[in-house]
Parts: structure tokens; sequence; C-alpha cells
């Protein structure tokens, strides 16, 4: 990917066939699919890529066990619609990213033969609807194969579980992966470039996209023959500018998710708690050498700030601690997050969580802007098809679905699951370093490497005893747009999702890096870390943990 400065003015130098507005998942995946059917592609994204939702999933790719509970009980066909659509995506998700997702077996635990009876036949019918993309059968374990798989669950009431298998997906790092396929394809993108507004042709159809850079504050504009709003959560604000005064469609829920060192509840699959005491379900997922636990489920609007409270502490760790046989303690958590399920709805007043997660593309006459709404991580390609297919037909053109089915995305090429091996061999790499590099960058692992091996500084971790290079950070400035050390920490290298005090203590290591690859002054550099340890400081807090960790909490 070229530096953000060169994008920017490439962008201001040309006029496109299409600017998709949001670079998360929806806005990436469209982008993708528009320049790979051959039309001239810019994106912008007001924020970091992936800053908003797309990096703040359970990262699950599936159907939804839920949403096919749902569907049943009231015979609702759209439930059944996003069930249907998103266990088929699941293979597609899995085979053009294989380094940055896996298939998963998660066990939902039963206390009685009537619960085996129920998530049995559900499963049976979650594997009957994907047909040929079904992952693996579903099957009962019995009690004593249940805890042989997960040591750490309570066994009195425990009679089996329901075995069944979904994806598991690296988020931030998917969407990044989206972001450098489109550049590959020929795209231009650009970060922190927030459209604020839009110019009209005489027939009132959008001619130019006001785009106000986040840093300087200086405004630009950029042409484009067709407009896609693909800005998830803030789809109203963008459909607003387009056309004061439309309704507004997106309804927002904001779920949190907390992170424990995997030592608390060792295993390899995931799972599923299928009833809370508000009826949804919940999941306890390992990921890497951290288990993941959420999520809550919260109507928010726009302007409500998203990150972990003590409420989401307290609801999370409730629930999971009727499953568990040790009992976890707020103070063991490494670190959290919270984002806004973008949701979208036909009227009235659903509670959010029955609403379902099916997605809408809607072609405004009045504007022409073309907006997505709704869906969700796992249907993104689909979500992304369907719009450019209606950009299509809007320029009179035919539409050619189908060009990302198979697109194997950056960093795919010569992937092997046993790579890390080799890294480890080529260039003398402790497994874990070896491993988190070939997670997070695929075989363009090489590449970060090869910068470590330039400048020997660069080949230390960025915190010791943490996977996560110097390199990285150098990487991520000069090829993937990062400009922020929470670009770095938390959506390029993920540390300050393995740990929260680990990214308080890389902030300075990381402004360092970044000062020299963006020409920071020093004093600049010192500021932004400074601003981010208490930006970190401040979710710890918000969270109710205590500011210094125990011993047993961020042990690696
Ligand atoms: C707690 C939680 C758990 C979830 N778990 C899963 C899961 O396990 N599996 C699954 O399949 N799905 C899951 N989802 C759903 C999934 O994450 C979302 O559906 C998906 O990420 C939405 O992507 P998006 O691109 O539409 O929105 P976003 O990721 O929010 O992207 C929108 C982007 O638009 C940008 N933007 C906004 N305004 C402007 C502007 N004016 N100019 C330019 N850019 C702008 C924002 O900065 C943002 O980056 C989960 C969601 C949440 C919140």
């Amino acid at each position: 990917m070229k530096r953000r400065g060169e994008s920017l003015e490439n962008i201001q130098a040309h006029s496109f066939d299409v600017c998709v507005i949001g670079g998360g998942a929806t806005g990436s995946g469209c982008a993708l699919d528009s320049q790979l059917r051959e039309l001239k592609t810019v994106l912008l994204e007001g924020a970091d890529f992936a800053s908003g939702a797309s990096s703040a999933a359970t990262k699950i790719i599936h159907g939804g066990v839920r949403y096919l509970e749902e569907a049943v009980k009231h015979l609702d066909p759209a439930q059944y619609a996003v069930v249907n659509r998103a266990l088929h995506e699941r293979i597609h998700m899995l085979h053009n990213g294989p380094f940055l997702s896996r298939p998963m077996e998660f066990l939902i635990p039963c206390a009685g033969w009537i619960s085996v009876a129920y998530m049995g036949f559900g499963m049976k019918l979650y594997e009957w609807i994907a047909g040929k993309d079904s992952l693996l059968p579903s099957r009962f374990l019995s009690k004593t194969k249940t805890l042989e798989r997960m040591p750490g669950l309570a066994p009195d009431h425990l009679i089996g579980s329901i075995a069944y298998a979904d994806g598991q997906f690296d988020d931030a790092r998917y969407n990044m992966g989206l972001i450098n396929s489109f550049v590959e394809a020929g795209g231009e993108a650009l970060n922190y470039a927030q459209v604020v507004g839009f110019t009209k042709d005489a027939s009132g159809k959008l001619q130019t996209a006001e785009v106000e850079d986040q840093f300087t504050k200086q405004r630009f504009t950029v042409r484009a023959k067709r407009f896609v709003n693909a800005t998830g959560p803030h789809a109203d604000t963008i459909r607003s500018l387009a056309t004061p005064g439309i309704p507004t469609r997106m309804r927002l829920s904001k779920g949190a998710h907390l992170v424990l060192p995997l030592e608390v509840f060792p295993t390899r699959d995931a799972l599923l708690i299928p009833k809370t005491d508000d009826g949804r379900v919940l999941f306890a997922v390992p990921w890497f050498d951290r288990l993941l636990i959420g999520t809550t489920e919260q109507e928010v609007t726009i302007h409500d700030e998203l990150y972990l409270s003590k409420d989401d502490v307290a609801y999370l760790l409730h629930h999971i601690n009727r499953y568990f046989k040790t009992t976890i303690r707020a103070e063991q958590i490494v670190s959290g997050f919270a984002g806004a399920r973008p949701l979208v709805s036909a009227g009235g007043s659903r509670d959010t969580k029955k609403l379902a997660r099916d997605h809408e593309v809607e072609v405004d006459a009045q504007s022409g802007l073309i907006s997505i709404m709704g869906g969700k991580w796992t249907t993104h390609r689909a979500m992304a098809e369907d719009t450019i297919s209606a950009v299509q037909k809007s320029l009179g053109r035919a539409a050619i679905p189908g060009v990302t089915l198979d697109h194997p995305l950056y960093g795919s090429a010569g992937y092997a699951p046993e790579y890390w091996q080799s890294l480890m061999r080529d260039y003398k790499l402790p497994e874990q370093t070896a491993k988190h590099l070939l997670q997070k960058f695929g075989t363009n692992a090489t590449k970060v490497l090869e910068l470590a091996q330039d400048d020997s500084a660069l080949a230390a971790p960025l915190v010791p005893g943490f996977a996560p290079l110097r390199a990285e950070v150098a990487y991520s400035a000069r090829n993937e747009m990062a400009v922020t050390i929470d670009d770095v920490l938390m959506r390029r290298t993920g540390l300050q999702f393995y740990s929260w005090r680990a990214a308080i203590s890389a902030a300075a290591a990381t402004a360092a890096i970044l000062a020299k690859e963006l020409g920071w002054s020093a004093d600049f550099g010192r500021t932004a870390a400074e601003q981010y340890r208490e930006k970190i400081a401040r979710l710890i807090q918000l969270a109710g943990l205590p500011a210094e960790p125990t011993a047993a909490a961020d042990s690696k």
C-alpha cells in the first residue's frame, strides 16, 4: 500500500467510478469487489481501517445458533435467510483468508437429556442448512469426553455436550487483508478521511464528496460516478448528508467482550452458553493464548462512547462463572473491548436482540446514494456482491457477481499451516513469534522480517515476553497506512488485545519507530505515547480493574 500522503494526492488528482465511504468489513469488501469488477474505485475511511464494529466482533464465522432458534420458534423467514446465507458464506471466508481464519469446534454443555435432544436436533438442522458447505458433523460428547476437552468446566449437573463446528477469524487483520487486496488490485484507499458533505449535479444526483483530513483538518473533494455508503453504525449520518430529512433506519446495539489468559480455562474448543438470564447466548472462545468472553447486548446511540464497563464485566463474569469450575475474578482480566452492531430496522420498537442480522441495499432515488446497511462480518462478501451489483445496475451496466468467491487475500500466496516452521528455521525465531507473524501477515511475514534483518534494532519484541516485533511497527507505517500508536497496537499487531498493560509498556517504543517513519518530532512522539498510555489507563479504570495487575494476570 502507498504511504498516506501519496494516496491523498492521487485521490485528489483523479475521478472515480465508485467512491466507497467506510473502511470496515462492509466497505472494504465492497471496494475489493468493485475494483475486481474493473470499476475504478476509491475507499475513504473517516478514522482508521477496521476501527469500528469490524474489530470488535466475537471473531466467529457463523450462521448464528441463536438466529436459527429465533427462526424456528417464531417462524421468522428473515432470521432463516441470515442463517442460510451466513452458513454458505463461512466457507468462502475460511478459504480466502486461510492464515486469518480456521474452523473451530464449539461445545454446548447440557445439564439434562431434554437439552441434549433440543441442542442435538438444532445443530443437525444447522448442519442440514449448510448442506455441502457443512464444516464437521455435530455430535454428542459424553461427560468424560467433554471434561477431557474442557477441564475447566464445572462438572456438577453436566451430562455431556453437543459439539458442532463454525469458524474463527482475526477480524482486524481480515479487514486489513481486504484493504491490502483492494489496493493490490489497483484501488486507492485512505484512512482518517471523513466524508462531511456532498455536492450534487443539476438533477440532484451526488457528484462529489467533501472530505476532511482528520489530521490537518483540510478539506478536499473526491469525484465519482457513484457513492456507496458503507459506514455501518453511521449509515444514517451519510444518508441524511445526501438527502436531508430522510427517515432513519439504523438501530445500534452495544456488545462488549473481556479477555483473560487462556490458563484460566485451558481449551482448544469454544464454549457456547445457550441461555443467559436475558435469553441470549454467550461465548468463551480461545484466541491465540487468550480466552475471549462475550458478549453483551444494550441499545445505544451513535453518540455513546463504547468501552467495556464495570457492568459489562459483572454481567459476563456472573454468567460464565456458573459454568466454570474455578471462579474468575475481575482482576484476572487482561483487556477488553466493545463495539456497536449496525442493525437495520424496518421501523417499530422491536428489541435489538430480536432484530434480524440481515442486510439491505438501499438506492436513494433522489440522490443516487447506494447504502449498504446491517449484516454481519460473516456475510460481508455477499453484502459487497449485492451492493456492487446495484452499483453496476445504476450505471446501466450488466451486473457481474462472483468475482470474490475465490479471491485469496493478500498474504495467502504460498501459505500452508506449517509455514511458521520455515519462518522459525530461516529467521531463527522463537515459535511464539513465528506463529504470531504468520497469523497476522500470512506469507508477508517475510517482508516484516526483512526489515528486522536490515535494522537489528527492529528485531526486538515491542515488549519482552510478548510476540509482536518492533519491525511490525515500521512495516505497518510503510505498508498499511498506520499513523497512530492505536493503529499499530490495536489493529495491526493486536498487542492491545493481548494485554492492556503490555500495550502501555509498548507505547514509547512504538512512538519512537513511528516518529522515524512518519517524520514526527521527538516532542510529538512523547506526547502521543503519553496520551495513548492515559487512554489505556482510562479503559482499565472504566472496566473497574486495579491499576496494577495481579501476578497471574499478565503472564505470557
Ligand atoms: C460486539 C459485536 C460482536 C460481533 N460478533 C460478530 C461475529 O462473531 N461474527 C460476525 O459475523 N459478526 C459479528 N458482529 C457483526 C460485525 O462485526 C459487523 O456487522 C461488521 O463489522 C459491520 O461492519 P461495517 O463495515 O458495516 O461497520 P464498521 O466496522 O463500524 O465500519 C464502518 C466504518 O465507517 C467509518 N465511517 C463512519 N462515518 C464515516 C464518514 N463520514 N466518512 C468516512 N468513514 C466513515 C467508520 O469510521 C467505520 O470504520 C459483531 C458485532 C459486534 C458489535
